[in-house]
């Protein structure tokens, strides 16, 4: 009896919550950005099993178009099952080892994280940090690896967090004269600006789906080049997540060649797969270049409304890039009472991060949202709230 009554006093109530009715927003802080409305479409397709021949071709030509997204011939190309993040922590945690040396440049808050992912895999880490707008002169790196050698160079291509843009070639070029590999983030840049991964000579690279792909969260596509998987498959120990293990998930989307098989691994997020495949669609319809085009154009029309309302942007010109832009708070404004107006009219942007926190704003220039009229709504929407605060350029 006791029983009894002590479990009914532990019953949960059967109790459903409200339906969800999303409003719309404008996304244009720092991700997600909307996504395009055929890649929502595609999400309701038919769902079908993981292993259905059907999906498994799905697999094979998300990987194809993923390959010409990143501009690279690697086999090894796939979205991770889980956000950009997991897909950054993949590269990491295979290659790296304890006992590898690895030096990671911190333009911000991801590049920590990188650093903190390179850590986790057991590495000595060593980081070049420059002030918040800034990018690594790639002379204090080379001065690194002069002292010690190191496995792996890694940085962040687009820094979300300050704006700026740490330039590739020159970085790849200390590299490889101490035969280093090369990782870098381009969560924020991959599909949004020129990046051609074979072209440059990066090694492992990781982006996500909902910035410039324009899908929502929830892949965190990769690729990996072969001098990087020579490095992960001569291992000493198998990397500590049995998740993230490039051996394991190439056994689940297939190796190069002949030995493609087919091993159940995880469920692949059909779904998921579906609407990234449809984005994959949209940028290779659209063409690279156009695409980037685009969103140089768009930023520039952003650039200039910004101009108008006297707001001026926090990085240096020369560090710039389209995406993500780094806005500083007028004196005397509100930030997060300006941020809470555009949202009331349906409009995201994003604030500050760790050192930035209260003194800028950050706003996404990214895949669908990269056309002139959404980004002129975008300004027109900052304008009122910016008023309603009681500032006047
Ligand atoms: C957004 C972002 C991430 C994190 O990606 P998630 O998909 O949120 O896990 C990592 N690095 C940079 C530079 C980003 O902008």
């Amino acid at each position: 009896m006791t029983t009894t009554a002590t479990m009914s006093d532990r019953a949960t109530p059967s109790v459903a919550p409200p339906p969800l009715n999303p409003p719309e927003r404008l996304l244009m802080g720092p991700g997600p950005s909307n996504p395009d409305p055929r890649v929502l479409a595609a999400m309701g397709l038919n769902p079908i099993g993981h292993l259905d021949p059907y999906f498994v071709e799905t697999m094979n030509q998300t990987m194809e178009a993923l390959r010409n997204v990143f501009r690279t011939r690697n086999h090894h190309t796939v979205p991770i099952s889980a956000t950009g993040s997991a897909g950054l922590e993949t590269i990491m945690m295979n290659l790296l080892e304890p006992g590898d040396s690895a030096i990671v440049c911190v333009i911000g808050y991801f590049g920590q994280r990188l650093a903190e992912l390179a850590r986790r895999a057991g590495a000595d880490v060593r980081t070049v940090e420059v002030p918040p707008g800034e990018v690594v002169d790639p002379a204090d790196v080379e001065k690194l690896f002069a002292e010690r050698p190191a496995k792996l160079l890694a940085f962040v291509h687009a820094e979300t967090t300050t704006g700026a843009y740490q330039s590739i070639p020159e970085m790849v070029e200390v590299a490889r004269r101490y035969d280093a590999l090369v990782a870098i983030d381009c969560v924020t840049s991959l599909g949004g600006v020129p990046l051609e991964i074979d072209a440059l000579g990066v090694d492992a690279a990781g982006s996500c789906s909902q910035k410039c792909i324009g899908a929502p969260p929830g892949l965190g596509p990769i690729t990996i080049g072969p001098r990087a998987m020579a490095a992960a498959r001569a291992r000493k120990h198998k990397p500590s997540t049995w998740y993230f293990d490039l051996a394991l998930l190439f056994q689940y989307w297939g190796e190069d060649g002949a030995n493609r098989t087919r091993a159940f691994h995880h469920t692949a997020p059909v779904a998921s797969i579906y609407g990234f495949h449809e984005a994959l669609r949209i940028i290779l319809e659209e063409g690279l270049e156009a695409r980037w085009d685009r969103h140089r154009t768009a930023h520039d029309t952003l650039v200039r409304g910004l101009d108008r309302l006297g707001l001026s942007l926090f990085p240096p010109e020369a560090n710039r890039g389209p995406t993500i832009n780094v806005i500083n708070v007028p004196a005397g404004v509100d930030e997060a009472a300006v941020r809470r107006r555009l949202l009331g009219m349906g409009v995201e942007m994003g604030g500050g991060l760790g050192a930035l926190a209260g003194k800028v704003w950050r706003v996404g220039v990214m895949g669908y949202n990269a056309q002139v009229p959404r980004v002129e709504r975008f300004v027109g929407a900052l304008d009122e709230a910016l008023r309603a605060e009681g500032y006047s350029a």
